[in-house]
């Protein structure tokens, strides 16, 4: 195991991910009922964006940097704010300092009725999870494969939840293993709402993943992308994808405007690009 999010956080694919994570929370609390977010592969859940780890790299200059460097247009202001009051309450002097995972986020908008379980596999990563939640009662850290806690943590007993699966991608297979774990998952929960995070890059057997996704005949499946650069000379990371099973009515609205705002703010060149499309479910065509 030696991906370490540290490097990575709070750049643009985080920017995309937490943005979505953050909508779909706020949908969820439409209703008074309790709900759970499983996040399956957690990560330490709070970065100190001054560290060396996360200078070195200066990922997130062009992430969420860039989000909070100038203004933003009302309607985008408002879908983004549960994200970036978040990350503005962290911060009280200004700047960014600390940058917020996915539970962070994910705790830092909860009712008192709402819990995570969040699930580490990384010793180092988990220990340091599990003192940032410990004496918190709404939340579960577990020292855990997030794969098997795809079978064995669902359904949530509120028997309403959000899935993140979000996996470092430093293995072969994760592309796969992803569409199988929600076979998995949804086998057994059918009616969650799962998010699901994969890389953009060369090569990256995109079409293939789609196409997997869709033989699971799973009813409704909106897919978000976002590319920030041409990945003709690089073999790095040049965008990210999610998959959003049972999303909410209102995501995919909501996705046309951010996706157009994110994708000029957080462009590197001119080759920078988004979509968003029903892979199943509702139009199921490209927009
Ligand atoms: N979800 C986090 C966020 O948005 O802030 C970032 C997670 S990071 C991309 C992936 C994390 O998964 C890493 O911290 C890594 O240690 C952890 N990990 C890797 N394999 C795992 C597994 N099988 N089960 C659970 N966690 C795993």
């Amino acid at each position: 195991m030696n991906y370490r999010h540290i490097y990575h956080a709070g750049n643009f694919a985080d920017v995309l991910k937490h943005a979505v994570l953050a909508r779909l929370i706020i949908y969820m609390q439409g209703k008074d009922k309790a709900f759970r977010v499983l996040d399956t592969h957690a990560g330490i859940g709070l970065y100190d964006l001054s560290s060396e780890e996360a200078q070195k790299t200066g990922e997130w200059r062009d992430g969420i940097g860039r989000l909070l460097d100038g203004e933003l247009p009302a309607d985008i202001a408002a879908l983004l704010a549960p994200y970036l009051d978040t990350v503005k309450a962290l911060n009280p002097d200004g700047g960014v300092r600390l940058y917020p995972g996915s539970p962070k986020l994910a705790r830092a908008l909860f009712r008192p009725q709402d819990r995570l379980s969040a699930m580490e596999l990384h010793p180092d990563d988990y220990e340091t999870l599990h003192r940032l939640f410990d004496g918190d009662f709404q939340s579960r850290i577990t020292h855990l494969d997030g794969w098997l806690a795809l079978g064995a943590h669902v359904p949530p007993k509120e028997k309403r939840g959000i899935i993140l699966v979000d996996p470092p991608f430093e293995k072969e297979g994760e592309y796969e293993r992803l569409a199988e774990g929600l076979a998995r998952a949804y086998r057994r929960f059918a009616g969650g709402t799962y998010c699901l995070w994969y890389p953009l890059k060369k090569g990256a057997p995109i079409a293939d993943f789609h196409k997997a996704l869709k033989e699971l005949k799973i009813p409704k499946m909106l897919c978000a992308e976002l590319s920030v650069r041409s990945d003709r000379e690089t073999t790095g990371l040049t965008g990210s994808g999610l998959i959003v099973v049972n999303p909410p009515y209102t995501l995919k609205a909501e996705l046309e405007k951010l996706l157009p705002f994110l994708k000029e703010r957080l462009r590197q060149d001119r080759f920078a690009s988004a979509r968003s499309f029903w892979l199943a479910g509702e139009t199921q065509l490209a927009s």
